[in-house]
C-alpha cells in the first residue's frame, strides 16, 4: 500500500478546552487508486491530510497517537528535513483556495519554474519551458503567453488548473486534494474534476480526495471513507455506497445531493449540527442527529463493524440501514 494511515489521534489544545479532532482513523489508498473522504466540516478530514502532509499546527495541534506509513515509513517518525523531501517529490497537496495559496507577486510560470530549479537543479531556461509544457498539460489555453502572468489575472478555474500543475510538477506519488472545486461554479467543477481524474490515471498516483460533497466524487473515487467527529463511519467501494449505504449519516449525506430528476420540494438536509470536538456526544457520536437512534447508541460507541470484506460501518444497526429502514 502506497499510504496507510493507522489509528491516527489528533487533538488541539485551546484555552477553552481540548478538542479531539481525529478520534482513530484509519485508512489507505494504493498507486492508481482514489480514496475520496468525506465529511462536513470540522468531521476531522482536512486535519487528517494536514497530519499527512506535516503541515499540521503544532502547537496548537498534537498528534497523540497512530502511525502514517508512506511508501512503508512511518513519517511521524522521520525529522522534519526529511519530512520536508517527501513533501516536495513524494507527496503534494491541492488547496481549496488557489488565489491564497499561489504567491501574487510572482508570476505563475515563476513559480512554477522555481519547482524545477529548486528540487530538480534544473537552469532557468528549461524550468521556464518545462513550466510551459505543464501549463499545456492542465489545459491552459495560450501558455506561452500566459507563463507571464500573475495569479489574479487568471479566472478561478484557471488559478485552480495551475495549482494542480503545481501539486504535478515532480510526478509525486500521493497527491491530496482538499475541496479543490468548492470555490467554482458547477461547470467549472466538473472540467477540473475530470481534468484532475485525468491526470490521476496517466501519472498512476494515488489520490485522496477531500470533500464534503457526495455529488462530486461519484466518477471518480474508487473508495470513500466517510468521517464524523473524527472518526470514519463507513468504508467502502465507491458502487456499494451508492447503491446501498450501511450507515445512516451516509444516508443523509445521499439524500442531500441535489438531483436534476427531482423537481420542486426541498432539499433534504440531515437534521442538527455536527458535535463541539470538545464535547462529543457519548455512544455513537452522530445519534443526537440520527433517525435511527436507540437507547444503546447513547451508550456504546459503534466499532467499525464488518459488512464484507472491503466495507466497514460504524453503526449498532448497520444492517438495517443497508436494507433500507430508516426509523
Ligand atoms: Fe444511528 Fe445508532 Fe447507528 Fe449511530 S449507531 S448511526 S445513532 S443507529
Amino acid at each position: 500500500m502506497l499510504l496507510e494511515v493507522r489509528d491516527l489521534h489528533v487533538e488541539f489544545r485551546t484555552r477553552d478546552g481540548v478538542a479531539k479532532a481525529v478520534n482513530g482513523v484509519s485508512y489507505g489508498v494504493d498507486a492508481g487508486e482514489t480514496l475520496a473522504v468525506l465529511g462536513e466540516s470540522g468531521s476531522g478530514k482536512s486535519v487528517t491530510a494536514q497530519a499527512i502532509m506535516g503541515i499540521l499546527d503544532m502547537p496548537p495541534g498534537r498528534i497523540t497517537g497512530g502511525e502514517i506509513l508512506f511508501q512503508g515509513r512511518d513519517l511521524l517518525k522521520l525529522k522534519e528535513e526529511e519530512r520536508r523531501k517527501i513533501r516536495g517529490a513524494g507527496m503534494a497537496m491541492i488547496f481549496q483556495d488557489a488565489l491564497s495559496a499561489l504567491n501574487p507577486v510572482l508570476t505563475v510560470g515563476d513559480q512554477l519554474a522555481e519547482m524545477f530549479t529548486v528540487h530538480r537543479g534544473m537552469s532557468r531556461k528549461d524550468a521556464r519551458a518545462e513550466a510551459v509544457e505543464l501549463m499545456d498539460r492542465v489545459r491552459i489555453p495560450a501558455a506561452k503567453e500566459r507563463v507571464r502572468q500573475y495569479p489574479h489575472q487568471f479566472s478561478g478555474g484557471m488559478r485552480q488548473r495551475i495549482m494542480i500543475a503545481m501539486a504535478l510538477a515532480l510526478e509525486p506519488a500521493l497527491v491530496i486534494a482538499d475541496e479543490p472545486t468548492t470555490a467554482l461554479d458547477v461547470t467549472v467543477q466538473a472540467q477540473v474534476m475530470e481534468l484532475l481524474a485525468e491526470l490521476q490515471r496517466e501519472y498512476r498516483m494515488g489520490l485522496i480526495l477531500i470533500t464534503h460533497d457526495l455529488g462530486v466524487v461519484a466518477d471518480v473515487a474508487d473508495r470513500i471513507a466517510v468521517m464524523y467527529a473524527g472518526r470514519i463511519v463507513e468504508s467502502a467501494p465507491v458502487h456499494d455506497i451508492y447503491k446501498a449505504p450501511a450507515h445512516p449519516y451516509t444516508s443523509g449525506l445521499l439524500a442531500s445531493i441535489p438531483r436534476l430528476d427531482h423537481k420542486g420540494g426541498e432539499l433534504y438536509a440531515i437534521k442538527g449540527l455536527p458535535p463541539n470536538l470538545m464535547h462529543i456526544p457519548p455512544g455513537c457520536a452522530f445519534h443526537p442527529r440520527c433517525p435511527m437512534a436507540r437507547d444503546v447508541c447513547r451508550t456504546d460507541v459503534p466499532p467499525l463493524y464488518e459488512v464484507s470484506p472491503t466495507r466497514g460501518s460504524a453503526c449498532h444497526y448497520w444492517r438495517e440501514c443497508l436494507d433500507g429502514v430508516d426509523g
